[in-house]
């Protein structure tokens, strides 16, 4: 039987309209939610990915700010915008794009971002309470792969869960979701031997490799759910996503679309990270 589409669009769009109530909420109290965002460089995709996140921000009310700087801006410039930023109490939300020109150290620049502020959830401080069981802000991907796993009622606890992708940015930190909600967890990576073993035992496969179709219909156990967190350009510039996904919905028991899958979902989980950001702060006397 073909696999259940779990469909990120459909389920960010019923995200955003829950978050835009509780914007309208923060409004009464006297606090408008802003983001500001920080990009650097002319890279074509991330403008795309900016563009996106900041239109969804000022659909839900969320006020919005641009930070655009040519590739060659200085790491002091970019650090300095940060330090203003933090100390901004409009804003309340800060997201840096990546990838940053290469003369700048990206590591340097999301750890200058204040954790309470930092809604891309990159921060060490952020990842080691994620990493504890602490509240902390969650990277915003691994939190939507969560998201779809649960809208879709599958079941994690006493799974076996396999995350191809050991990233700071998506990889470890699903993991660690996966786990703390009692998922038995396997971590592969570039250096893992028979891949594909290991991803057939999977109940909840996720992969974040960055390799388009890498995932094929017999490296899929029948019935698991798939979450595809790849964004691939193909040569005839269509997007696919790390699975072979015409194949391997004939497999699966749940699939997401790539795009239509994750992709909306993060972007709403980076919406949700601001509003709990913004609903911290204290309304004014
Ligand atoms: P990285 O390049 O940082 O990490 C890729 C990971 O995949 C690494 O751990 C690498 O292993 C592993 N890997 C590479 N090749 C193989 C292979 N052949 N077999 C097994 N593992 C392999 O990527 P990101 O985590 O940043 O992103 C992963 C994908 O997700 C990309 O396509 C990216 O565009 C997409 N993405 C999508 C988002 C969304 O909103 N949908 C958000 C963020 C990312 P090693 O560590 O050994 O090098």
């Amino acid at each position: 039987m073909a696999a259940q589409i779990l469909d990120g669009k459909s389920l960010a769009a019923a995200t955003r309209a829950r978050l835009k109530h509780e914007v309208d909420a923060l409004v009464q109290r006297g606090v408008r939610p802003g983001l500001a965002v920080v990009i650097a460089g002319e890279d074509p995709a991330s403008r795309v990915y900016v563009r996106n996140k900041t239109l969804a921000a000022e659909e839900i009310g969320v006020r919005s700010q641009l930070f655009e700087y040519k590739k060659d801006v200085s790491e002091a410039e970019i650090l300095q915008r940060v330090a203003a930023l933090n100390a901004n109490r409009e804003v309340h939300g800060i997201l840096v794009q990546l990838p940053l020109p290469k003369h700048i150290d990206a590591a340097r620049v999301l750890e200058a971002i204040a954790p309470a502020k930092d809604v891309d959830g990159f921060h060490a401080a952020n990842l080691g309470a994620l990493l504890a069981g602490r509240p902390g802000v969650v990277p915003c991907t691994p939190l939507g792969c969560m998201r779809l796993i649960e809208h879709a009622g599958v079941r994690i606890a006493g799974s076996h869960a396999v995350v191809a992708g050991r990233s700071n940015i998506v990889g470890k930190p699903v993991a660690h979701l996966l786990l703390q909600k009692d998922a038995t967890v396997t971590i592969c990576h570039s250096k893992s031997r028979d891949l594909a073993a290991i991803l057939r035992s999977a109940d909840i496969l996720v992969a974040a490799v960055g390799r388009a179709k890498l995932v094929t219909a017999p490296m899929v156990k029948p019935g698991a759910c798939v979450i595809d967190v790849g964004i691939n350009r193909l040569p005839d510039g269509k997007l696919a996503g790390d699975v072979d996904y015409e194949a391997v919905k004939e497999v699966a028991g749940w699939i997401t679309p790539v795009p239509g899958g994750v992709g909306p979902m993060t972007i709403a989980m980076l919406l949700e990270n601001c509003l709990r950001a913004a609903s911290r702060e204290k309304p004014a006397s």
